[in-house]
């Protein structure tokens, strides 16, 4: 039996340095810290070579967000962020069999995700034979040849499950789809089921659509610009572009979210500095510092003044929505006093900044896991939905709902199938252009598959990019999941946790990145993704791949499937021949991508289809815009309990640890600390520093988490935050939001305790 490797990453155990929390966000430090990155792992050629190709028109798409492109790019098209994406993408460091040869994972699980993440690409498919502790290369063929068994011995194809992590493009999460489809099962969980997935369901359920309803150049047209619970200037940083530019054409900006984040205070594009422009650019003109979960009062407060003011848009209320009267009921019958302690936020504040949402013409709101990422996260975005239909704030100049996506095409992926509950008119689509039949029964999403693992009822878990047990939930609990798996893969780039925490047997393929060359028999490929706003358009490589042996992602599924069904109507290797045939079936199979190997060829792509954006048309089940009515969520708490939530620092992506410094928060060298109200700490008598445990609680099961160090931080009193994936241990797999199931990353009850060890241990009770 294989001893375990250690799931929770360990600190870097650097010394912890608090320093000022900054005021203004890019600047030059940005650029320091883009070259810095880019310098220490790619050297200057590969530096310049990439920083001058991302996001340009026959370049690459940034791995990074999935923020729109302007139509007229500037010659560095990319911000900080996506800087350090991209140099950690095209690092010359190498995981080689030789460096799997020095270190068994138990080994590498002792070294923190940051540290993992600076080994590198990976070089050759790798193997971990059951009861080993040392991963071995194998052949491709091999390794196929062993999936495929696999597979193929499962008693039935909902023994199986496929993630799909949101850098997959459209090419390969379309044959990745119908690959999965053909082997009979829809466990097909992906990412956003722990991001947007309440977005979609909130979005879907009022307008239609799952998807925003913004074009970019809206943001030069709106009067006001809601941001909740984002912090672009870190997660979307080129989104401070677009609100500086608005803001330059008399926009009012309201920053609502717990901390005062610097990318919505000020703003200095680096590259005014070129065009001797040294001034900045104040971005927010209001902070609503909203407690954790009182994002749906403070919108019920809105509601009701936008009524008392007026400015309703009467016309469209009655001519294209429906339960207007329901919704306004229960907001009139909301008290006031409810409103203010739930939010944290004294009724000025919610009044004057409700009246000039009130008189606005043209109003979007924005969103991320601020929302998405609470208990009623479905419900409050169907509050911003009410608040924005009042004033007829959709499929107009200016206005819209713009649900901001954080993966660079987590929203290609679910509009080309990577869904493990697609409506029938989807799947019937699906079959007519496959000439597949396609399963009818909801599979998997993330938080299921956790728990199939652990009741042992997955015998192979695929995933497609990503790092599954970093970006999940209960990571111990997940943990014990994957082990029970017969047989993991892993399609990566570079070295990570989950190769670590494993199945009993595991593999690891290697695929080209974003910034690499894809070769195929016809010659260069390219693939497609879409954006936040829904526009599909092209990424091409330009680097020689890190090693000979690296494969493409839609390379690997079309030749794998190849090997599951020799007699399939799909002649899967042709298709990876050249991806114009893979986009010509995904026109038969999909709506909306008519014309496509034409149309993404044309500068900036294509929109796809957006009815309450294009025509203020709604296809929900009555055909119009849906008010709707939610009561007020639980935000109390008892007195000796805080409210937490997991955030990134300015040096992380997802699951990705770049390096050690939060630089806008002015915190560096430690990542396993509590960010809390000096009030909250005074009350308990402690001081920057003080190590203390942290229990969460939730249905009478608690999980403690050794030895963090506190900082005293701008956050409302009740309210503390913490990095993932350190904190994921700390989220109970089954505290989900209702209806779309998402962790509830943002709202975890828990209790602070001064340490008892110096130990981090990590348990369960
Ligand atoms: S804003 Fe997002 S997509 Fe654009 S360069 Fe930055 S990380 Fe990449």
């Amino acid at each position: 039996m294989r001893e375990h490797a250690r799931a929770v990453t360990p600190p870097d155990n650097l010394p912890l340095r608090i320093g000022k929390k900054k005021t203004m966000a890019a600047g030059i430090p940005a650029v320091t810290s883009s070259l810095k990155h880019g310098l220490q792992k790619m050297g200057v050629t590969r530096t310049l070579k990439t920083l001058t190709m991302v996001n340009q028109l026959d370049g690459f798409d940034c791995p990074g967000c999935a923020w729109p492109d302007p139509s007229h790019r500037t010659q560095f098209e990319f911000c900080e962020n996506g800087a350090k994406a991209v140099a950690d993408e095209a690092t010359k460091a190498r995981v080689t069999p030789e460096f799997f040869s020095k270190h068994s994972i138990q080994s590498l699980a002792e070294k923190s995700d940051y540290w993992l993440n600076k080994q590198g690409r990976i070089t050759h498919p790798m193997l971990l034979k059951n009861g080993e502790s040392h991963y071995l290369p194998i052949n491709w063929e091999d390794a196929f040849e062993l999936i495929a068994s696999k597979i193929n011995e499962a008693k039935n194809p909902d023994r199986l499950v496929f993630y799909t992590s949101g850098r997959t493009s459209n090419e390969a999460a379309f044959l990745y789809q119908a690959m999965v489809r053909s082997i009979g099962t829809n466990n097909l969980p992906d990412c956003s089921n722990m991001c947007h997935e309440s977005s979609g369901k909130g979005l879907g359920g009022s307008i239609g659509i799952g998807k925003g309803t913004v074009h970019l150049d809206d943001f030069n047209h709106a009067e006001v610009i809601l941001v909740i619970g984002q912090n672009p200037g870190t997660n979307h940083p080129r989104m401070l572009t677009a609100l500086r530019d608005a803001k330059k054409n008399g926009a009012t900006i309201v920053h609502i979210n717990p901390l005062p984040e610097a990318g919505l205070e000020r703003f200095k594009h680096p590259q005014d500095y070129m065009k001797m422009d040294f001034s900045s650019t104040q971005l927010s003109d209001f902070h609503l510092p909203v407690r954790i979960g009182g994002d749906a009062a403070l919108l019920k407060g809105f509601i009701k003044i936008h009524e008392e003011i007026g400015h309703l848009d009467t016309d469209f209320i009655q001519r294209s929505t429906s339960g207007f009267d329901e919704m306004m009921k229960n907001a009139r019958s909301t008290a006031w006093e409810t409103i203010t302690s739930d939010s944290g936020l004294s009724h000025e504040q919610i009044v004057e900044v409700g009246e000039i949402i009130a008189r606005s013409k043209a109003t979007i709101a924005c969103w991320a896991m601020g929302l998405t990422q609470q208990p009623n996260g479905v419900a409050v975005i169907q509050e911003v939905v009410n608040l924005l239909l009042m004033g007829g704030h959709v499929g107009k100049p200016g206005a819209g709902l713009c649900p901001v996506r954080g993966h660079s095409n987590v929203q290609g992926d679910r509009t080309v199938g990577i869904w493990e509950a697609p409506p029938v008119a989807f799947l019937e689509r699906m079959e007519k252009g496959l000439n597949i039949p396609m399963p009818r029964e909801h599979g998997f999403d993330v938080v299921r598959s956790i728990q199939a693992m652990r009741n042992g009822i997955v015998d192979v878990f695929f995933c497609m990019g990503g790092n599954f047990i970093s970006a999940t939930p209960d990571t111990n609990a997940t943990a014990e999941g994957l082990r029970n798996v017969g047989l993991t893969v892993q399609v990566s780039t570079k070295l990570n946790r989950s190769h670590l925490v494993t199945g009993k047997t595991a593999l690891i393929l290697p695929c080209l990145g974003r910034t690499e060359r894809d070769m195929q028999a016809s010659g260069q490929q390219f693939v497609t993704v879409e954006n936040s706003m829904g526009i599909v358009h092209m990424s091409k490589g330009t680097l020689e791949p890190s090693s000979q042996l690296l494969k493409s992602e839609p390379w690997i599924v079309a030749n794998l499937s190849e090997r599951l069904f020799p007699e399939s109507v799909i002649d899967w290797k042709a298709l990876t021949e050249d991806y114009d045939a893979i986009r010509e079936l995904m026109e038969q199979s999909l709506e909306g991508f008519d014309n496509y190997n034409e149309r993404v060829r044309r500068e900036n792509g294509f929109l796809l289809p957006n009815p309450p954006r294009d025509s203020r048309t709604f296809s929900t089940p009555t055909g119009k815009a849906h008010f709707t009515t939610h009561e007020l969520p639980n935000v109390s708490l008892d007195s000796d309990q805080y409210v937490m939530m997991t955030i990134r620092s300015h040096d992380q992506y997802n699951t990705t640890i770049y390096d050690l410094n939060d630089r806008y928060r002015g915190i560096s060298g430690n990542r396993r600390v509590v960010l809390m109200n000096a009030l909250d700490m005074a009350d308990r008598g402690w001081k920057n520093r003080q190590v203390v445990s942290i229990t969460s609680h939730f249905d009478g099961k608690q999980r403690t988490a050794e030895h963090w160090q506190l900082i005293s931080y701008s956050i409302p009193r009740g309210n503390v935050a913490t990095y993932f994936p350190e904190a994921n241990v700390l989220v109970p797999l089954e505290s989900t939001a209702k209806i779309s199931n998402t962790p509830t990353s943002k709202w975890i009850i828990v209790t602070l305790s001064e340490a008892t060890s110096d130990d981090f241990g990590d348990e369960q009770e």
